[in-house]
């Protein structure tokens, strides 16, 4: 049972308007790791999604007008907020989503480094004065608020994957209208009592759930929405952008990934493993960025496989993500089991190989796995496995590696181990992923642009560039200076 010490962060209802409202559609929520019922929520209809996306726009005729430092006050004051009620808002990911309560704590921090950096960039938005090429005129841009911006975001970063979202729009003068997975609603609902309990005013932020085709559609269609940003799959993030033609919108996607993983034969193998096992293992395997290829060069795959083997048996733990030393949460839900299950099978089919399987395999744990003889071909190396299976797959040369690394339509983040300095030039400028991460596991954080090329996705989210997205850039010509 989730016990808060603020249960007021327990929401079941949309949030219009600055107000909780409930609807006569409701469903579910569920905890992944035995199925049990945690909330109902509300789910709304057209006509509460359109009035959202109206109120959203009158909100933002007040909200453009406060000046970047009080948006900035503001900001900060939700920030403050969330890492006070850290604890619970941890508890509410761990019960609705499945990760462990260390690694939901860890997402509450990440996704509030988000908020504060754009409280911080909010006082950044410049303009230019451009030297003009006559002189009668004088040239100056100005960046304004692009408008109210539709968010739709998924489950496996609940908390995180909005507050990546809100902040830059809410930093940028945006006001926004938000639907996260109907399958992890309550973390995006207690982040927004908090925003609430900030000052944040009312119809600035506006929160959704219900049918996804449906919210889908009235976001895309709306003209009074000038921006889509959306997190999640490949296929779901397409047919967004397909729908927003009609209206022209400006869209950021941040898609799926198939990371590649390239330990070269003069790796620090020992911080190879570690590496990996963060990239590979967090989340149980659900996270865009996580490892899903492992090519590792002949000569060192023996004992790379061993050590690795090793450490998946000695360091995670499957479990009740609550339950104290659990490293390996449940998958989100039986269908995603199944998925797994599915690549697996087919991969052992076409000659992989088990080399090590935890036993428990019970409700939606996958048992952590690795697979060697894979083979780039196979099925489990195309897609995202979104599950704790790390298959290997060997190499010759580097020449090999790249060829293999690239030979997918994802370009999300790619992962390499070596030594040698004239190796991480040139592998880190030939891979074509969004973010490539040397000698190193874990890459994302606020101040880094985190963002996909090819179909992993467009625009960056976090860093200096994250505000580039919200913003219009506006020139301005002064003529008759001489007259
Ligand atoms: P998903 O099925 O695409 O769902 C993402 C969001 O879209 C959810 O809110 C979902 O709502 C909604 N949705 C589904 N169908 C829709 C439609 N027809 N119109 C409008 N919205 C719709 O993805 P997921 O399974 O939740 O998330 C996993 C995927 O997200 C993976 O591919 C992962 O790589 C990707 N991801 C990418 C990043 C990144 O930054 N690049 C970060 C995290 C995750 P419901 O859930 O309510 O159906």
């Amino acid at each position: 049972m989730l016990q808060l010490n603020n249960p007021s962060l327990l929401k079941k209802s949309l949030f219009i308007n600055g107000k909780w409202l409930k609807s006569k559609i409701t469903t579910t929520v569920t905890n992944p790791f035995d199925n049990s019922t945690i909330s109902t929520v509300s789910l709304c209809d057209k006509k509460q999604c359109n009035d959202a996306i109206t109120y959203a726009q009158t909100a933002f005729k007040s909200w453009r007008e406060f000046t970047a430092k009080q948006r900035s006050n503001l900001l900060y004051k939700w920030y403050e907020l969330i890492l006070a009620n850290k604890k619970d808002l941890a508890q509410i990911i761990t019960y609705e989503q499945g990760k462990p309560l260390a690694e939901a704590l860890g997402e509450i921090v990440y996704g509030a480094s988000y908020i504060q950096w754009f409280a911080e960039q909010a006082k950044r938005i410049d303009g230019d004065i451009i030297p003009p090429p006559n002189s009668d005129q004088r040239i100056a841009c100005i960046k304004q608020p692009i408008g109210v911006v539709a968010c739709i975001t998924p489950w496996n970063f609940p908390n995180a994957m909005l507050a990546r979202k809100i902040a830059p729009a809410l930093a940028a003068g945006c006001t926004v209208v938000c639907k996260p997975s109907e399958l992890t609603p309550l973390s995006a609902l207690a982040l927004t009592e908090l925003s609430r309990q900030a000052g944040i005013p009312t119809g600035v932020i506006n929160i959704l759930m219900g049918d996804a085709a449906m919210i889908g559609k009235q976001f895309c269609a709306s003209k009074i929405i000038k921006k889509l940003s959306f997190t999640g799959s490949t296929a779901v993030g397409k047919l967004l952008a397909a729908q927003c033609v009609d209206t022209l919108k400006r869209i950021t996607m941040e898609l799926g990934g198939n990371a590649p993983f390239i330990v070269f034969e003069d790796a620090n193998i020992d911080s190879a493993v570690e590496g990996l096992m963060a990239s590979k293992y967090r989340n149980s395997g659900q996270t865009c960025v996580c490892t899903n290829r492992i090519l590792v060069q002949k000569p060192i795959a023996k004992i790379f496989k061993q050590k690795l083997i090793d450490a998946v048996k000695s360091q995670l733990v499957v479990g009740f993500g609550a339950n104290k030393d659990v490293t390996t949460g449940p998958l989100i839900n039986q269908q995603a089991c199944l998925k797994v299950d599915e690549l697996v099978n087919d991969a052992l089919k076409k000659g992989a190989q088990i080399d090590y399987q935890d036993t428990t395999r019970e409700g939606n744990l996958y048992p952590p796995t690795v697979l060697s003889n894979v083979s780039a071909q196979m099925e489990i190396a195309q897609q995202e496995i979104f599950g704790p299976v790390a298959i290997i797959i060997e190499f010759d040369n580097e020449q090999q590696a790249l060829e293999i690394a690239n030979n997918t339509d994802a370009g999300l983040a790619a992962y390499f181990f070596t030594q040698d300095y004239r190796r991480i030039y040139r592998v880190s400028e030939a891979l074509e992923y969004g973010m490539v991460g040397i000698n190193s596991g874990i890459i994302s954080n606020e101040m880094a642009p985190f963002g996909g090329v090819k179909q992993s996705g467009m625009g960056r989210e976090g860093s200096k560039y994250g505000l580039d997205d919200y913003l219009e850039i506006k020139y301005i010509c002064l003529g008759g200076i001489n007259s």
